[in-house]
């Protein structure tokens, strides 16, 4: 099947339905689930955007087997292949102002570049390189929409799930002749609900002793393998209204605990088994960091640029646009979002071919750019909080409109330039991404989701190229 359309992508969730839970019940059918529907159409709208001929933006490419196929499944081997898969990630990520943070793309990066360095996955036994590979075609040619998890739960944080004996992380049970069977638990698998398969991956290190590699595994399977149980987060759409939620309503893209309860995974969706030494430098030498974060970054720009935007119009709303002590702080959202971009376009003028035959954005400035987001976005919102003040609270409901106190609220709360229904929607918006419990969830989401932020501003220290600045640095010392 060549790239799918909206409805393909709804109608494969209702044939596979998962063993989904959220607040205390099963989910029997995601997309017309109070929690999960709103954002289903969503990235069916997505899926949408690649049949729409109207878009004078570049969605697919032609594969090798003369395929139309979404573009961020493209094996990039040029800068323009980089542009394109930019632009159509762009295009993806402004549809929801970037809070949909996990569209398809995110995952399909991670794939290729896995499958692109098939041998690194084959060196001891060529058979799991052969396997990374034909799952990335199964994946492509059927278009699925992936979720994953790398972080397995533990029963304390003062030591690794695999030590004193605690078997609560996902483990190897055993062996079979044609698979095996995993158990245990991990932590989080976001768009887990409306996804088609799970890739699941390790991400610590894992200690070199014999018993900590049966921790060493990954694999990919479709997420309604019997076993397999997701449990969701309280849905944070609270209704189905795009006026009273015009965020959550839409863009809740779920947050797994995901159970594994005796799964079987067939030998041919293993990639790694109990190979530490595999398993540890996976994602170093998959070289997949760059490709995930050029669809990070883009998502972050998008974001800034949303953010930028709504604050734009509440200060003009309030009649607070020319007030230096707004502007001054309206203006960190410009540096944010201008960062970003030319942190993006640094990436692609510096790409490099890799070492699997990749070209390969120069991760240098995108690692910059997504680390400086963690701390970064916490304070947009901040600033959407002091911009807004109590307007971000001050406001009604369609409801509140419709009953009989509407006509007041129609002479309260207009503005010089809003009527009030205008008035309240866009801070409606600005209440939803500031101060809803959806608003609360991105921002711990842009903290944590790519990891322990501190732990990967020391990593990006520790693999940063300081040769040159040590010598340049040295140089001005010993001039004396
Ligand atoms: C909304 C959301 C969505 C997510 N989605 C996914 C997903 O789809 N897939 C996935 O695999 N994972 C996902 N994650 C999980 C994410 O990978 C983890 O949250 C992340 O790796 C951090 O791990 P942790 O939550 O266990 O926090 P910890 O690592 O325990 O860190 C908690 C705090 O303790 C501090 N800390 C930890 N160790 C030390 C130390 N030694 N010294 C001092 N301070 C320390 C950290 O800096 C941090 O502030 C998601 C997380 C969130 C919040």
């Amino acid at each position: 099947m060549p790239t799918k359309n909206g409805s393909q992508y709804l109608e494969r969730l209702r044939l596979h339905p998962k063993d989904l839970w959220i607040e205390g019940g099963k989910v029997e059918d995601v997309t017309s689930h109070r929690a999960f529907s709103g954002c289903a159409d969503s990235i069916a709208s997505l899926y949408e955007m690649q049949h729409d001929v109207a878009l004078s933006l570049k969605m697919t490419f032609t594969s090798d087997n003369d395929k139309s196929e979404g573009l961020s499944f493209i094996t990039p081997t040029s800068k323009d292949h980089l542009i394109q898969r930019g632009n159509m990630m762009l295009s993806w990520a402004r549809f929801s102002g970037g809070v949909l943070a996990r569209t398809p793309d995110y995952m399909n990066v991670i794939l290729m570049a896995c499958s692109a360095a098939s041998d690194f996955f084959g060196k001891e036994d060529g058979a799991f390189g052969q396997n990374i590979k034909n799952y990335f075609r199964y994946v492509m040619e059927n278009d699925l929409t992936l979720t994953h998890t790398l972080v397995n739960v533990r029963k304390t944080k003062k030591y690794p799930s695999y030590a004193k004996g605690d078997d609560l992380g996902l483990h190897l049970v055993r062996e079979r002749d044609d698979g095996i069977i995993v158990k245990g638990a991990r932590i989080l698998a976001t768009l887990a609900p409306l996804s088609d398969e799970i890739l699941v991956f390790p991400s610590s290190v894992i200690p070199t002793d014999k018993d900590a590699s049966r921790y060493a595994l990954a694999f990919g399977i479709s997420c309604d393998t019997p076993g397999l149980k997701f449990l969701c987060r309280e849905a944070l759409s609270v209704g189905s209204s795009s006026f009273d939620h015009p965020l959550s309503s839409k863009f809740d893209e779920g947050d797994a605990i995901v159970i594994f309860d005796d799964v079987f995974v067939p030998w041919e969706k293993v990639f790694i088994f109990n190979n530490v030494e595999i398993s540890n430098s996976a994602f170093s030498n998959t070289r997949a960091g760059p490709h995930i974060n050029q669809q990070i970054v883009t998502k972050n720009m998008a974001k800034a640029e949303f953010l930028l935007g709504l604050a734009a119009l509440m200060t003009e709303a309030l009649s607070t646009h020319e007030t230096p002590y707004i502007q001054a702080l309206a203006s960190e959202l410009i540096t944010v979002y201008e960062v970003s971009k030319a942190c993006l376009e640094a990436s692609i003028s510096n790409a490099k071919m890799n070492e699997w035959g990749v070209m390969e954005p120069d991760s240098a400035p995108l690692s910059a750019a997504k680390s400086s987001f963690t701390s970064a976005y916490p304070r947009l919102i901040e600033i959407l909080q002091l911009i807004g003040s109590s307007s971000l609270i001050a406001v009604p409901t369609d409801a509140d409109f419709d009953s009989d106190i509407g006509d007041l609220l129609e002479k309260y709360l207009s503005t010089d330039t809003l009527d009030a229904r205008q008035r309240t929607k866009l801070f409606r918006m600005g209440w939803d991404i500031s101060i809803s419990s959806f608003g609360g969830r991105q921002v711990l989401y842009e903290r944590f989701f790519s990891g322990d932020p501190h732990r990967t501003a020391a990593l990006n220290f520790a693999s940063y190229d300081k040769e040159l600045v040590k010598k340049r640095a040295l140089d001005i010392i010993d001039r004396g």
